[in-house]
């Protein structure tokens, strides 16, 4: 499920790639990191702002690659602190990006601390009951150069709202692969888009930086375990006994937990880090205080945090998040026992910042009115 466009985006390329087309071309080696300098570093938003590339060259560079394989088409800030991009691909695909601020004492928000939420595919394979993302399927993956480019579009925009005190750096701390799409299932082009955000030639954003969340895919988790870069990864989890976790996530029909569960230890253990379990409490669902329970056990054995996620209603899905005094005791189970657990407090409701929501309603509002609902 791929989509060709008639000239591959330039974010796509390594310095080894871009080196091998350039040579082609007859290029000296010396233009390959000319031109990766002028796209993350010095930020150039066209190709004539290259100036000291022949002028040749730039017109070469423009019939071979697309600049801008995305289009900002939506720009919600939210009332509190997350800011959401609905970016048009090529083929009128529609994906989203997120950025999260953390407030910080002291600090205006635009200087605060953001994360940068990223899509990888255009919708999703996997089919989780509780997610928008999910909900019409998979269309295609994203390339590469697609998902670096979200990247691209914060920092135009967040260069012009908080000016870079020094050029090498990007414009937010933090990337997690939470966005559309499930990151494992395009595992090459996810694995070559980071490879480019987090190189000195690239983007410059560290490994321990970047996570990347799953959904379960074992194979994938064990490959991801061994790469020489030592990404984050979280899980998410959502149900602590395969009972209740295969009603709302048909993954876990093909990596049961006895599966994924060793795979997950398997990378804490290559890369000696903290891996996340994320868990949604979904009321009457998995809100129990015997899963509460059993996920403590679970954590405690892998060494791994906890991020518990009220649920964020979907339009059209009968779920529900628990009371606050129901969620206060699910938490409390855990820390009980020493558990490292967060409840994340929600960010961008007022946006449907929910996983694939702002593209759900954007399509729909695209078939127009005669549409089913
Ligand atoms: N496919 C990957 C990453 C994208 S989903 C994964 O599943 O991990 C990112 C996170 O958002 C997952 O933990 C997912 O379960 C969660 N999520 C999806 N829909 C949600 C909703 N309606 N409310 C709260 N979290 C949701
Ligand atoms: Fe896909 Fe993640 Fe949504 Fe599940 S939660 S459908 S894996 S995006």
């Amino acid at each position: 499920m791929k989509f060709t466009p008639p000239r591959p985006p330039i974010h796509g390329e390594t310095l080894a790639s871009l080196a091998a087309r350039l040579a082609e071309a007859g290029e000296p080696a010396y233009r390959a990191p000319q031109v990766l300098d002028w796209l993350y570093k010095k930020r150039a938003a066209a190709w004539d702002q290259m100036t000291n590339l022949p002028k040749a060259l730039r017109t070469w560079l423009a019939d071979t690659f697309d600049f801008d394989p995305s289009t900002l088409v939506l720009n919600r800030q939210s009332e509190d602190v997350t800011d959401k991009l609905l970016l048009e691909l090529r083929d009128r695909s529609l994906i989203e990006t997120v950025i999260i601020r953390a407030p910080q004492d002291g600090v205006g928000l635009d200087h605060s601390r953001k994360t940068i939420c990223i899509s990888t595919q255009v919708g999703c394979a996997m089919g989780c009951r509780f997610c928008a993302s999910g909900l019409a399927g998979l269309k295609r993956d994203l390339s590469a150069g697609e998902i670096v480019h979200q990247l691209i579009q914060v920092c135009r925009r967040e260069d012009v709202r908080t000016p870079r005190a020094r050029t090498e750096l990007a414009s937010f701390d933090n990337i997690v692969v939470m966005g559309m799409g499930e990151p494992l299932h395009n595992y090459d082009s996810l694995l070559r888009a980071l490879t480019i955000l987090n190189a000195g030639w690239g983007l410059g954003v560290g490994a321990r930086r970047i996570t990347i969340s799953t959904s379960g895919l074992v194979p994938q988790i064990r490959r991801l375990a061994d790469e020489p870069v030592g990404f984050r990864l979280a899980v998410s989890l959502h149900g602590a006994t395969n009972e209740v976790r295969e009603q709302i996530m048909p993954v876990n029909r093909r990596w049961p937990l006895e599966e994924l569960l060793p795979a997950v230890r398997a990378f804490a253990e290559k890369h000696g880090r903290m891996v996340t379990l994320e868990f949604i409490l979904i009321e009457g669902v998995n809100d129990t205080l015997d899963q509460a329970a059993k996920l403590r056990d679970i954590a405690g054995d892998l060494h791994a945090h906890v991020n518990l996620i009220p649920y964020n209603a979907v339009e059209g899905l009968p779920w529900r998040r628990p009371s606050l005094a129901r969620q206060q005791k699910f938490v409390s189970l855990l820390q009980e026992r020493g558990v490292s657990v967060t409840l994340r407090r929600e960010k961008g409701h007022d946006i449907d910042a929910a996983c694939g929501q702002l593209r759900l309603k954007t399509e729909k509002e695209r078939e127009g009115p005669t549409a089913p609902a």
